[in-house]
């Protein structure tokens, strides 16, 4: 009933992510964005792969599971929104649904907005979510498939969490972000000392991976798209946040 992270860099920017049932040892892949490195950082701790995991269908999150099943026989879990795009899935799951991981619980949560299918894995006994391309430190997804209601949608789900969970997202994306961030809540005291602690983390060549909702809350601009001073900063006076998280989007998909 208690889980094991390993969590190492993948191609150029995705983090790989091994979960492991410390009651029977079985373990799952969260996404498989490179076999080869996933390969490795079993091979270096001496686990088994059992399941496969899956968030969404774009390859750096599902482009390893045909050559991990053919060598594991691992069983593969993954959003019943997009079954048909998932390679070797044996499991389609959706909102509400109980994955066990062993003796371990995880609770599935659909989270459209970059792909319409898209789901995370919430392991609530442990306090950690695997959310893949949904939310970032310091940002969120691009809305390739969905709507900006869907990702508002989405984002407010995660964002009724316990605080203290951990967002184990699926990019190394958060400096870039906090350059963003500082664009439309450049007030923010609390955002500030995080891009500084960013800054220095990178330098050092650490991860900025897992963050804490709790400090998403406080200093990412796509969950506070109802704060005044985000309001303010992206020029618009109404509260309505589904509009503001839009325009927010829309200016990060346009920013340099
Ligand atoms: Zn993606
Ligand atoms: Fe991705």
């Amino acid at each position: 009933m208690a889980i094991e992270i390993r969590q190492f860099p993948c191609l150029s920017d995705n983090y790989g992510y091994l979960v492991r049932d410390l009651d029977d040892g079985a373990v799952a892949a969260i996404d498989t964005p490179d076999a080869a490195a996933i390969n490795e950082a079993l091979s270096a701790s001496g686990w088994r792969l059992t399941h496969i995991f899956n968030t969404h269908w774009h390859p750096d999150h599902a482009g390893g599971n045909l050559a991990l099943k053919a060598q594991w026989g691992c069983r593969i879990i993954g959003p019943r929104g997009e079954a048909a795009k998932i390679p070797g899935l044996d499991d389609a799951v959706g909102e509400g649904d109980k994955v066990m991981l062993g003796q371990s619980r995880a609770l599935v949560r659909e989270t459209p907005g970059h792909t319409l299918g898209h789901i995370i894995f919430h392991f609530p006994d442990d306090g950690a979510a695997f959310v893949g391309d949904t939310i970032f430190a310091l940002g969120c997804g691009r809305l390739f498939e969905g709507t900006p209601l869907e990702m508002w949608t989405s984002l407010s789900k995660i964002a009724a969490m316990a605080p203290a969970t951990k967002l184990y997202c699926a990019h190394e994306y958060t400096q870039a972000n906090a350059r963003f961030a500082l664009t439309v809540d450049p007030a923010n005291e609390k955002l500030k000392r995080r891009a500084e602690a960013i800054a220095q983390a990178r330098a050092r060549g650490e991860p900025t991976v897992p963050s804490t909702l709790a400090e998403e809350l406080a200093t990412n601009p796509f969950l506070r798209a109802a704060d005044a001073g985000v309001l303010a900063a992206v020029g618009l006076s109404s509260g309505d946040p589904v509009a503001a998280f839009a325009e927010i989007r829309r200016r990060k998909d346009n920013f340099r």
